[in-house]
């Protein structure tokens, strides 16, 4: 087992005992680090709690005060504790450094080739192209992070020949301080997440850790078509492998009409990509560029492209119903996701949108409306997005809920239409989560006749 040997504290406080921070907490209690856990709710897992005191942690539970930074030298902080809580307030008050569990895994992970991926949109779908791809190249390689799996529960278990393959949110960015991917990609900057972060500066100096330790043995895989990109990335010191939609001839990966290359290689041809969508093309390229540096094999990409038809929720075929063509793209949570799904049709679509009211401007859509011919709203937004459809003379129908807007859509439809559950909207509204509202998508459809 891996163990923490640049660890340079011996007092920790663990913040929030959700998956990764317990995660957190065993690690550094198996490295002999003195543990104290502090977590807001009073009905965390009693069991849970007793497990940790047994294994010699101290647990605070029911509240943050701020003696819980007494003698600590650090904090592990769970990526979704934002920064405005007191306990972090005056941590940084007293420069107490404030870490996620990624750094964690990258100092387990230190003599492991390590590959980090970041962005606004396409992490999870790229992060799985190129883990797919290394795979089919018969590479060796662990998957975690911001994809599922608690990163440092991975890595301490790493073999030697193994490499580890992060998907990365600006959350566990945030808190990094030695993390170092051999590799690292960056995929595109969109103002997400600014209720976190504050600014968009903030939020781009987040993605910006990605490559931040990187040095000139390292590689950096940039979106060269973006400019925000292109300027965050003015200070790294790693190699800079480019991907673009646009450019030709470019030293790293790129397409033309036909193929998609790297460097002056064909890799595929377009027609022989089971993926749709422009976006996922973008997707595909930074793929494309982070698995060869990494490894992998013109006939393991090839294989992959071929037959993989996208992740769950994103933009994913879900089944053929008398000639409607029903795709399930719930992880569309802002506007952009949507607009890119949208784009990636040109035949008559039935759109099914709407959720958790951000105040966000749903006039954006319009330009991405022009084969919309109906819309299903539901949700906080749902008013909000009628108004749109009205405005833009497209049929509109407020429903209750994704279900009903299943069933809704495959009367109004005609052979040969797509109906698309894009909600440009995050599901907290009526769902739990993202997965949640497309399995409810996936069992309807399944019902249709
Ligand atoms: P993430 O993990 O960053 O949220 P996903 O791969 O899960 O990204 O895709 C989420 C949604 O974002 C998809 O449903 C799709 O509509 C959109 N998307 C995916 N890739 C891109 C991209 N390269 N640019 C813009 N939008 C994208």
């Amino acid at each position: 087992m891996n163990t923490l040997k640049q660890f340079p504290y011996k007092h920790a406080l663990v913040l929030g005992l959700a998956k990764s921070g317990t995660a957190a907490a065993t690690t550094l209690l198996r490295n002999h680090i003195q543990v104290r856990i502090n977590d807001s709710q009073t009905e965390e897992d009693a069991e849970i709690v007793e497990q940790f005191t047994r294994l010699g942690a101290e647990v605070i539970v029911g509240g943050h005060p701020l003696s819980v930074l007494n003698e600590i030298e650090v904090i592990v902080k769970n990526p979704g504790i934002p920064y405005d809580n007191p306990v972090l307030q005056e941590a940084i008050k007293r420069e107490i450094p404030i870490i996620t569990e990624i750094e964690l895994a990258a100092l387990l992970a230190d003599h492991h080739d390590i590959i980090g991926i970041t962005g606004s949109n396409g992490k999870t779908t790229t992060t799985t192209l190129v883990y797919d791809m290394l795979l089919a190249s018969e590479r060796r390689i662990k998957l975690a992070g911001n994809i599922g799996v608690v990163a440092t529960e991975v890595a301490e278990k790493l073999r030697d020949d193994e490499k580890l393959l992060l998907e990365l949110s600006s959350f566990q960015l945030m808190g990094i301080q030695q993390f170092k991917p051999n590799v690292a990609g960056l995929l595109n900057l969109f103002d997400a997440h600014l209720d976190y972060h504050g600014t968009v500066d903030d939020y781009i100096t987040a993605k910006a850790n990605v490559f931040v330790n990187q040095t000139k043995d390292d590689y950096l895989v940039y979106n060269l078509d973006d400019p925000r990109v292109i300027e965050a990335i003015k200070k790294a010191k790693a190699k800079r492998i480019p991907f673009s939609m646009e450019e030709k001839n470019i030293d790293g990966a790129w397409l033309d009409n036909e193929y998609m290359y790297f460097k002056e290689e064909q890799i595929i041809a377009l027609r022989d990509i089971v993926l749709v969508g422009d976006h996922n093309k973008e997707n595909i390229l930074a793929a494309i560029a982070i698995s060869l540096l990494m490894g992998a094999t013109k006939t393991g990409i090839h294989e992959v492209l071929t037959s993989f038809s996208g992740v769950e929720h994103r933009l994913q075929f879900v089944a053929n119903k008398q000639n409607r063509l029903f795709y399930n793209d719930s992880k569309a949570t802002n506007m952009l996701a949507t607009e890119k799904a949208l784009q990636a049709f040109q035949q008559p679509t039935i759109l099914l949108v709407g959720g958790l009211d951000r105040g966000d401007n749903y006039h954006l859509l319009i330009p991405y409306l022009t084969y919309v011919k109906t819309m299903i709203v539901f949700g906080e937004t749902a008013d909000k997005l009628q108004e749109v459809a009205k405005q833009e003379d497209i049929h509109v129908t407020k429903v209750q809920d994704v279900k009903e807007a299943v069933h809704m859509a495959y009367e109004l439809s005609a052979p040969g239409e797509i109906i698309l559950l894009s909600p440009a909207c995050a599901s907290w509204d009526q769902y739990k989560t993202f997965e949640e509202r497309g399995n409810m998508f996936i069992q309807a459809v399944h019902t249709l006749a």
